[in-house]
């Protein structure tokens, strides 16, 4: 790696990682999670090779009392530090009896994050304290957690809003800090507004203040869009540790996301973030925590994102096929994704083919125009082949004279109805044939689609095992309207997993039963196509 020439010489040629997803980032809107799930994440984040790992705040609720107890017992960290998050000693308090410091203590980590007023505004209208005693609620802390052992980062909470107003007491918040033995300032930017010029501007300024008696941390809020390009702008003016979470989960609009500000800072600059070997991690690790949060990857996330490096256009796939780096900003590789090949009724002939060879499928001239007939077709129906791997590969196949000889349906009926209580309940009835087998089953469930799983999964239990490993994930219809003349039209997307690999397949027709169908039908013959290991 080589570190990017026109860089000032007081750029440092590594930073230090700190993830904030456990504390920070739990903060979003409709994510919980339970000690297991933050177990299994901190796992991630060392797996990853991330410096530190903000576990939460001990003592602000029970769960994450239990989660310092048992990660401390139970995890084997080889790369990453857990860190114990609190603040600093009330107002006029005590630090020898303040619960928070306690709890910090007692959290059992070397390394403590405490939050500190670095903006006059919230010391004297927030805390209705004074700036002596302001400065003062940060270095007995620091001095008290020091004296107990422990390492001490200082988060310096609106310190952007607070330095434009009111750098003396800025700075001096950063002082207090340091002089008791703070071995980092975060300068963090809470409310988000910061643009890039301003904060390469504002760490520059303290750089020139501080220089090395401490290092210097950003923690970018993602409100302007900017968290990113802001932490990038203050590692430039000489930060050294960059806070922020996997895949931006934060409050609001989200924190400064590690998944993009590590390979930018990495690739782009040459400044080291990971252990050597461990950035081609990123893309699993993202999957991962995205699947245990059970919050969906946004598909067009830089680098990591399914659609990162996703190319659609028909007419140039020959030529990315060819030359990669003319289309690509980096190779895909590097940071565990791959190069995928859109296919949609704008495909050409090119793309198509490495679709086949992906595939292992033979497929002549004539095999391929009649995919892209049929595609075109389709997608004119309502189709959506893009989004819908498993349906395509099924198509392609259909090309070459395939068949899907697991199972054939003979009918199928589905009743809704109406109970005396109010409640609605579905019964799904299937007639199925395995080779010259009949199989008659009836399944409940708590919808049509739910119904028809049911009963034939328990119709083709015994004749394919199989099914059991193959769990529905995810059901999404769309009316699409006037998409055609023919009027409204549904098209549902089925996501389905067997653990180890997941697909989606797609059904289209007017009638919202036949277009489930449809999709149910495909996503089992791909599942039993594929068995995996
Ligand atoms: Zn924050």
């Amino acid at each position: 790696m080589t570190t990017d020439p026109t860089l000032a010489s007081h750029v440092p040629s590594s930073v230090e990682v700190f993830d904030t997803t456990l504390r920070d980032g739990l903060q979003v809107e409709g994510v919980s999670a339970t000690v297991e799930d933050k177990l299994r994440i901190a796992e991630q984040l060392d797996f990853l090779g991330v410096h530190f790992i903000e576990g939460g705040w001990p003592g602000a609720n029970p769960k994450d009392i239990e989660f310092f107890q048992r990660a401390l017992t139970e995890l084997r960290l080889t790369t990453s530090a857990m860190v114990a998050f609190g603040s600093t000693r009330k107002p006029k308090g005590k630090v020898d009896d303040d619960a928070t410091l306690r709890n910090l203590i007692e959290a059992g980590t070397s390394a403590v994050c405490i939050v500190a007023k670095s903006w006059d505004y919230h010391v004297l209208n927030a805390l209705q304290t004074t700036l002596d005693e302001g400065a003062l609620m940060i270095s007995d802390s620091v001095e008290y957690l020091r004296a107990h052992d422990k390492q001490v980062l200082v988060d310096m909470e609106h310190f952007f809003d607070g330095y434009k107003r009111n750098p003396e007491f800025a700075l001096r918040a950063l002082e207090a800090a340091i002089i008791t033995g703070a071995s980092h300032v975060v300068l963090c930017d809470t409310n988000g507004g910061s643009l890039p010029h301003e904060v390469e501007q504002i760490v520059g300024d303290v750089y020139r203040h501080i220089g090395d008696d401490a290092i210097i941390g950003i923690h970018c809020h993602d409100d302007t869009g900017c968290a990113v390009a802001n932490s990038m702008a203050a590692v430039r003016a000489g930060g050294r540790h960059v806070q922020g979470t996997v895949n931006g989960l934060g409050e609001r609009t989200g924190n400064c996301n590690l998944t993009t500000v590590i390979p930018n800072l990495q690739m782009k600059l040459g400044i080291e973030c990971l252990p050597a070997g461990r950035l081609e991690r990123l893309t699993s690790v993202s999957n991962h925590i995205a699947e245990v949060l059970n919050r969906p990857l946004n598909p067009q996330a830089p680098y990591v994102g399914s659609s990162a490096f996703a190319h659609k256009a028909g007419l140039h796939v020959s030529a990315i096929v060819r030359a990669k780096d003319a289309y690509e900003h980096i190779d895909p590789e590097l940071v565990g994704n791959g190069t995928r090949f859109v296919v949609s009724e704008m495909a050409g002939r090119a793309t198509l083919t490495i679709k086949a060879e992906e595939l292992g499928l033979a497929m002549d001239g004539p095999a391929i125009n009649q995919v892209i007939d049929d595609l075109k077709r389709l997608e004119h129906e309502g189709y959506h082949f893009e989004a819908a791997d498993a349906s395509l590969e099924l198509l392609m196949r259909r090309a070459t004279g395939w068949q899907q000889d697991f199972f054939r349906m003979e009918s199928m009926r589905v009743i809704t109805d109406e109970l005396p209580s109010g409640q609605f309940t579905t019964e799904a009835t299937v007639k199925v044939w395995v080779g010259d087998q009949r199989f008659v089953q009836t399944g409940e469930g708590n919808g049509p689609v739910n119904a028809i799983d049911t009963a034939l999964r328990a119709a083709l239990a015994s004749a394919f095992p199989a099914l059991d490993r193959i769990h529905l994930v995810d059901f999404k219809v769309r009316i699409l309207d006037g998409a055609t003349a023919t009027g409204a039209i549904t098209r549902v997307l089925l996501d389905a997993t067997n653990g180890d690999r997941s697909w989606t397949t797609i059904g289209v027709s007017a009638n919202i039963i036949e277009a489930s169908w449809r999709a149910l039908e495909e996503s089992l013959v791909f599942g039993l196509l594929h068995p995996g290991e």
